[in-house]
Order: C-alpha cells, then sequence, then structure tokens
C-alpha cells in the first residue's frame, strides 16, 4: 500500500533510535525491529532493538545524572514539564496520527488520548513545587521531629501499548518532578509514541540523562539485568498481570520500590432504579473507549434483572451501529485490535462463551480480510464460568449477565482476582454508598462510565497491583520520606 504523504511525514518525523545520555543511538550491532500497522498488518517503519549493553548503558545515564536532577530546583523541573505540556498540545494533530497509525485506535480517540496524557505532565509541573515535610514537637515534649521528601533515585518505567503516550507521561511527570532520573521502556508494538514524546521533552529543556528510552524486541532478558542492578531503586509497570508478578519477583533481589498496575476485570452494575439511557451512554464509554483495549474497560456487565431487558437492547443498539475501519479514516468509531493475537483471542473468547449456551445479539465476528478488526459485539445469557466473564477480554465485545438483589450483584462483582475499577448506575444515593463501600477495587465510576482523571489516584487492589498513579498520591511513589530526630 502506497503510504499517505502526511502519515510518511508524520512517521519520518520521529527518531528510530534508543535514547541514551542525551543522544540518539543505534543499537549495538545495529539491530532492528518491525513496527507493524493494526489496520493492514504492514510494516511502518523499523526502530532500535536494544541488547542488554544498549539497557545498561541507559542505566549508567540515569545513574550519572541522578544526584544533579535531584538537586535541580523544584521550580525548574516543573517549568520542564509546563514547557512539555504546551508541547503535547500544540502538537496533538501530528502525534494522534502517529499514535493511530501504530496502535490502530480512530485518530479522535487518539488526540483525546494526547490531551489526557498532556494533563500529567501539567499536573505534576504543579506537584514539583509542593513537595514539602513535617516539622513536631516529639510527644514527650523534649526533642523535635522533622521529615523530609527526597527522591527515591532512578527508576525502570515499563510502559503499555494501548496507551501509549498518557502511559508513559503517569509515569515519567511525577519522576521528573520528584528528581528521579529514569530509564523508560515502551511496548514492542508502539514505540514511535514514546520516542515523540521523548523528543518533545528534550526541547522543553529536559537534560541529558534524566530520561533515557530504550526500545526492545527481547525484552524479558533485557530487563532482567536492569531490575536486578543495585543502581535501580524503583520500578514502575504498567502492564498484564502475570508479567506483573514475574517482574515483583526479580524486584525482590535489590528490595526496590515498586507500582504495579495490572490488569482489570471491571463489573459494571445497573440497578433497578437507575437511569437506563444514562447506563447505556455510561457502558458505551467504558466498553469502547480504545476499541475495549483498556484495563478499565466494563468487561460484565451485571444488571437487574428489571431492566436487563431495556439495558440490553439499548446496549446492541448502540453497538450494532458503530463504524469499524482503520483508525485514520473520517467516521470511524472503532478501529483495528493491536495485532493477530489480540484479535485471536477475542474470537476464542466468543466462541467460549457460545458454546456454553450465550446469544449474540450483534457482532460475534471478525470483520475484513486484512488488519485486526472484531465488530462490536453484545451477548447475553453468558454462562458464570465462560472464559469471558473470568478474563479481560481486551476487545469491543460486552456480555450481559443478570442480577436480583444488591447483595447478589456486590457478590458477582467482586468474584474475580482482579480489583481495579468498578462501575455502577443507581439513583439512590444510600445504594450508591453502600455499593462503593462494598466494591473490592481501587476505583469506583458512580453513574459515569470514565474514571480516568490526572487528579485522582489511578490504581488497584487485589491482582490489579498495588501503587497509584496521579492524584497527590502520584508524586509520593517517587519519594521517600526521611526522618531526622533532633534532640534539644
Ligand atoms: P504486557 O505484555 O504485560 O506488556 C507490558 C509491558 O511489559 C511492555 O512494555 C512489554 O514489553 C513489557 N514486558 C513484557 N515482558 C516483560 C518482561 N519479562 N520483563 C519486563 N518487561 C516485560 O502487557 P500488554 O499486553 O502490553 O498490555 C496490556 C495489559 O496492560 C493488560 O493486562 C491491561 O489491563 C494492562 N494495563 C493496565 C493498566 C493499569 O493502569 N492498571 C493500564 C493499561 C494497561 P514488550 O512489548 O516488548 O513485550
Amino acid at each position: 500500500m502506497t503510504r499517505d504523504v502526511q502519515e510518511q511525514k508524520v512517521l519520518d518525523g520521529v527518531p528510530q533510535g534508543l535514547f541514551i545520555a542525551g543522544e540518539w543511538r543505534d543499537a549495538t550491532g545495529g539491530r532492528t525491529f518491525e513496527v507493524e500497522d493494526p489496520a493492514t498488518g504492514e510494516a511502518l517503519t523499523t526502530v532500535a532493538d536494544a541488547g542488554t549493553a544498549d539497557a545498561v548503558a541507559a542505566l549508567d545515564a540515569a545513574a550519572a545524572a541522578q544526584a544533579g536532577w535531584a538537586a535541580t530546583p523544584p521550580r525548574e523541573r516543573g517549568e520542564i514539564l509546563r514547557r512539555a505540556y504546551q508541547g503535547l498540545v500544540d502538537r496533538a494533530d501530528e502525534l494522534a496520527l502517529l499514535m493511530t497509525l501504530e496502535m490502530g485506535k480512530p485518530l479522535a480517540q487518539s488526540k483525546g488520548e494526547v490531551l489526557y496524557g498532556a494533563e500529567f505532565l501539567r499536573w505534576f509541573s504543579e506537584e514539583a513545587v509542593r513537595i514539602d515535610g513535617r516539622y513536631s514537637r516529639e510527644p514527650a515534649g523534649s526533642g523535635r521531629l522533622m521529615t523530609m521528601k527526597q527522591p527515591v533515585g532512578p527508576c525502570l518505567l515499563i510502559t503499555p501499548w494501548n496507551f501509549p503516550i498518557a502511559m508513559g507521561t503517569r509515569k515519567i511527570g511525577p519522576a521528573i518532578a520528584a528528581g528521579c532520573t529514569m530509564v523508560v521502556k515502551p511496548a514492542t508494538q508502539t514505540p514511535l509514541s514514546m520516542y515523540a514524546l521523548a523528543q518533545i521533552l528534550v526541547e522543553a529543556g529536559l537534560p541529558d540523562g534524566v530520561l533515557n528510552v530504550i526500545t526492545s524486541s527481547h525484552t524479558g532478558a533485557v530487563m532482567e539485568p536492569l531490575i536486578r542492578d543495585s543502581r535501580l531503586r524503583k520500578l514502575s509497570f504498567t502492564g498484564s498481570t502475570p508479567i506483573g508478578k514475574r517482574l515483583v519477583e526479580q524486584s525482590a533481589e535489590q528490595l526496590l520500590r515498586v507500582s504495579m498496575e495490572l490488569g482489570g476485570n471491571a463489573p459494571f452494575l445497573v440497578f433497578e432504579d437507575a437511569d437506563v439511557p444514562a447506563a447505556v451512554e455510561g457502558a458505551m464509554l467504558a466498553k469502547m473507549r480504545n476499541m475495549g483495549e483498556a484495563c478499565t474497560a466494563a468487561n460484565r456487565f451485571l444488571v437487574h434483572e428489571s431492566v436487563a431487558a431495556e439495558f440490553t437492547a439499548g446496549l446492541a443498539a448502540r453497538m450494532g451501529a458503530l463504524t469499524v475501519g482503520r483508525g485514520t479514516e473520517d467516521g470511524v468509531d472503532v478501529g483495528p485490535l493491536v495485532d493477530g493475537p489480540s484479535q485471536a483471542k477475542v474470537g476464542e473468547m466468543v466462541q467460549n462463551a457460545v458454546d456454553g449456551g450465550a446469544t449474540v445479539l450483534t457482532g460475534g465476528a471478525t470483520v475484513g480480510n486484512q488488519g485486526y478488526f472484531y465488530a462490536p459485539t453484545v451477548l447475553s445469557g453468558v454462562a458464570a464460568d465462560a472464559m469471558m466473564l473470568n478474563d479481560e477480554i481486551f476487545g469491543p465485545v460486552a456480555p450481559v449477565t443478570t442480577f436480583g438483589s444488591d447483595d447478589e450483584a456486590l457478590a458477582m462483582a467482586n468474584s474475580t482476582q482482579y480489583g481495579l475499577v468498578a462501575y455502577a448506575f443507581t439513583r439512590d444515593l444510600s445504594r450508591a454508598m453502600k455499593v462503593a463501600e462494598g466494591l473490592e477495587t481501587g476505583m469506583v465510576g458512580l453513574n459515569q462510565g470514565i474514571v480516568s482523571n490526572p487528579a485522582a489516584p489511578f490504581g488497584g487492589v487485589k491482582q490489579s497491583g498495588f501503587g497509584r498513579e496521579g492524584g497527590a498520591e502520584g508524586i509520593e511513589e517517587f519519594l521517600e520520606t526521611k526522618y531526622v530526630g533532633i534532640a534539644l
């Protein structure tokens, strides 16, 4: 396929080498790997394929820059973030096109992510100057207690492909604000957005060595030596639960500070007193943002039996009316899934549900004969042991099941190893509060289908991980508290 002139210009504008100590470099031995367009399955370009020596060079640079960066005035760190925020906003259209090319989501959603991602830089530019400590009198009265906050030290930040910029800025923003240096490792499917972000941070004045970015096709082998290196002090990971568990094990060797933003299995509860049309709107947001490829995606629709018919018909009508196509085209609502294995996994889950007795109300099949498209799908009558109710679907598929009482709804919602987010639609304040308190999740969306907000603490419980990103809590992940006891 001949590439559109604008698309080629955007691709040509992104550096494709490793970014280490302020320089764009080839990988050792000149190795590269291909980045694919999920709408066509064709190669977009190639990027540098780091080996272990390259990764260690990146940590060398981060370690060398740490003391100087920690000593840099907080206002200066904040101003760099503020300029980078503006850089992202100014280049939002071009970055959105780049993201759509490598990740697939429609342009409007990509632009939404660039602007959402930029907000983390603005938020943490404001937090940089609010790092403080405490001073108090010892209870016995004689001594004084003082605490101070200091940067944790060099960090390894590993990000997934589904939000290639926002998952980066959610870690990079607080790390920069706190005075930490870092090695960033974006996902193999979406390295270009991260390289473009690095370029903007450099233009904003970030000193050499503070941010280092490496891409690799043999990630586990390249990351492990860094995680076991005594100079690294912090690992912040967003990705799947199985990989997260492996990294927690590896990080035990150096007892690293660790943040884990892992998978989800979000319940979406619709109670009998809900505003059903509003719940359908909320469901579309909670399910279809990112084609369902979000850790926050509603994975199980649990609906009171008295409103199930109305809700399910409304959702199926909305899902069936969506336009599937290449994310760069006008009028497209649903782009391709990120790669062939993702498309195959969604197909397998739908087949498994149908084999278990579910009814397909709309969708239920792949779309087209190139790229990794899957039709927006609604299923009813899904058996409790179906794969899709017990694991992340990560695709545009909505299984609806019913409940008869609030207790049953809560029990169903909590019957999962995951605990990232839950959504609940009800007009009864007392019920809403009881449900919000009873849900075993780190976040709850009450009468809304989206919870992501740079000013709020994002994160999960149970096997969805630990640690919080965003909000006042976000910067704490990158700070140590030092206590000084003072004798008077
Ligand atoms: P993944 O396979 O776990 O990969 C995530 C990142 O980890 C990628 O950069 C990947 O690099 C890297 N990685 C893979 N194996 C590794 C290893 N052995 N050592 C070190 N790093 C390794 O997850 P994904 O498929 O990209 O992302 C989807 C998952 O992320 C879903 O489970 C989703 O729920 C979760 N997620 C969670 C949040 C949250 O905030 N809780 C947000 C977004 C996504 P390669 O690409 O090179 O393999």
